[in-house]
């Protein structure tokens, strides 16, 4: 037995164990599975050119997209509302995987309901669900807001939230001053960052509605759907609050994602109180850190009379300049000297490192703010983006990476692939590889396909710990991200240079 409780062997060592071994290899007598020729032969053929041309043509089939549906996107942003219960009308086997989904990326606890509709409600609708469901979350989890959004099932049979919300509280279900914003978000129409965007608008829509706007100098913050919102939004909080200004952020996340082990679990933790959101509205201007996840709310907010700021992940020099000097025109308060010098010490940084950096070719995948604060911090260290893959993509953002890409000499190897999903970065990291990939956990496959080191950056990371806790935007989120890439670059060059050049110094 290869087993012995002086060390209990877990799976990965031991299924290499001769018995485990020998058994598989029996094992394959009755799979009738292809010889191991034919399968090098096929394995040989899809990272060819003429794969890639096949590949290239595919019109109906998706393989490995890189996007999730709309309601995930919803559920993150009702969760960065203090004391809200993210609430899915429509089936319940989504809302199990969308708090996994969650509970894998942040290792932490994540709370969302579902009214359950099944097969009676497909036929009849589901007012029924949403009237006891309701009630039930109410009295159960005790919210201070229930947040709604829908799965695909209740979208193609076409229930009305808004009828079905107010019929709800006719029936006593909850309070009729009760909040319940709710958004429609089909999972057929774009992805995870469109029912952020539309949660976000629902969201506003609530705690606006019936207000005058009276302008103040205060600001809000947005940070869209982001996996690093832990990190990030205590990085923006720090530099706003150096800055002295006076902020809210809409949908803050970061604390409920990282609740502390002391002995008490906390369902609800932080978050946008109500008050705050509705005196959100007298804000001069809101910044919308990821501009492109939230297009819909940016028209909502300047409907209500505020100046919209869009941006696209703050990651690096210029992306931080830029975040930062739009914060000091529109409040008026200059930069402090403090933030200055992390800026001055992200450039030495960067200037140390730089002669490992230039040159090198960069494959990358992700949402397109990510990929848009990727690409223009690549540009800035004179690296080199070369597969661009865009699964959820848009023609503003397409225009937009397309004009970045142009204005930098690095950028001229660079092309976007809008729409395409992971097994066609496979088909162009074989055929035309590039030293690195950056992209989210997803990517392992592609490393292990092509040999192409995969940086970690995006979301989900599943399989590596904690990096959500640590900030990529800002002048030390810059820091963070230029230390992953180099810490990549510098263990493969110490893997290929086991002789001469095996250098202590790098
Ligand atoms: S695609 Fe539809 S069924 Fe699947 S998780 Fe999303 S909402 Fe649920």
């Amino acid at each position: 037995m290869p087993q012995s409780a002086d060390k209990v062997l877990d799976h990965n060592e031991l299924f290499k164990q001769p018995e485990y071994q020998d058994l598989m290899a029996r094992k394959k007598a009755f799979e009738e599975a292809p010889c191991a020729d034919k399968v090098k032969e096929t394995e040989a053929w899809t990272k060819s050119w003429e794969y890639r041309e096949i590949n290239f043509k595919r019109e109906a089939l998706t393989v490995n997209p890189a996007k999730a549906c709309q309601p995930l996107g919803a559920v993150l942003c009702a969760s960065g509302f203090e004391g809200t219960l993210p609430y899915v009308h429509g089936s319940q086997g989504c809302v199990a995987y969308f708090r996994s989904h969650f509970n894998r990326h942040f290792k932490e606890p994540s709370s969302c309901v579902s009214d359950s509709m099944t097969e009676d409600a497909a036929v009849f609708g589901g007012m029924n669900n949403m009237v006891d469901g309701l009630a039930n979350a109410y009295a159960l989890y005790k919210p201070k807001m229930i947040a709604v959004s829908t799965t695909c099932m209740a979208e193609v049979i076409g229930d009305d939230l808004d009828a079905f919300i107010k019929t709800a509280k006719q029936k006593g279900s909850i309070p009729e001053e009760f909040r319940v914003p709710f958004a429609h978000t089909p999972s057929f129409v774009g992805s995870h960052i469109t029912g952020y965007d539309n949660m976000l608008k629902g969201m506003l829509t609530n705690l606006w509605a019936g207000q005058e706007r009276k302008e103040s100098n205060a600001i809000n913050v947005n940070g869209g759907f982001d996996g690093y919102c832990v990190g990030n939004n205590r990085e923006i909080k720090r530099m706003l609050s150096m800055m002295g200004v006076d902020f809210t952020l809409l949908s803050d996340p970061s604390d409920v994602f990282d609740t502390p082990a002391d002995g008490e679990f906390r369902m609800y933790d932080g978050g946008t109180t109500i008050e705050a959101g509705k005196a959100a509205i007298n804000a001069k201007a809101t910044f919308l850190l990821q501009g492109f996840c939230t297009a819909k709310t940016g028209e909502f907010i300047k409907t209500a009379g505020q100046e919209v700021v869009a941006l696209h992940n703050p990651i690096g020099v210029t992306a931080t300049d830029a975040f930062l000097m739009e914060v000091s025109r529109v409040t008026g308060k200059p930069i402090p000297e403090s933030l200055e010098k992390e800026r001055g010490r992200l450039v030495d940084a960067i200037a140390d490192s730089q002669a490992y950096l230039h040159g090198k070719t960069f494959s990358l995948f992700g949402d397109p703010d990510m990929v848009y604060g990727l690409v223009s911090f690549l540009l800035e260290v004179g690296a080199e983006p070369k597969h661009i893959v865009v699964t959820n993509s848009t023609k503003e953002f397409d225009a937009a990476l397309n004009a970045l890409l142009e204005a930098s000499p690095f950028g001229k190897e660079a092309k976007l692939y809008a729409g395409k999903d992971l097994w066609h970065l496979r088909s162009l990291m074989a055929t035309e590889p590039t030293d690195f990939l950056i992209g989210s956990s997803h990517g392992k496959f592609l490393e292990r396909d092509t040999g192409v080191p995969l940086i970690r950056i995006g979301f989900p990371i599943f399989d590596r710990h904690h990096h959500h806790r640590f900030p990529i935007w800002g002048y030390q989120g810059g820091l963070n991200v230029l230390v992953k890439i180099l810490d990549k670059i510098f263990d493969v060059l110490d893997q290929d240079t086991k002789g001469l050049s095996f250098d202590v110094v790098r």
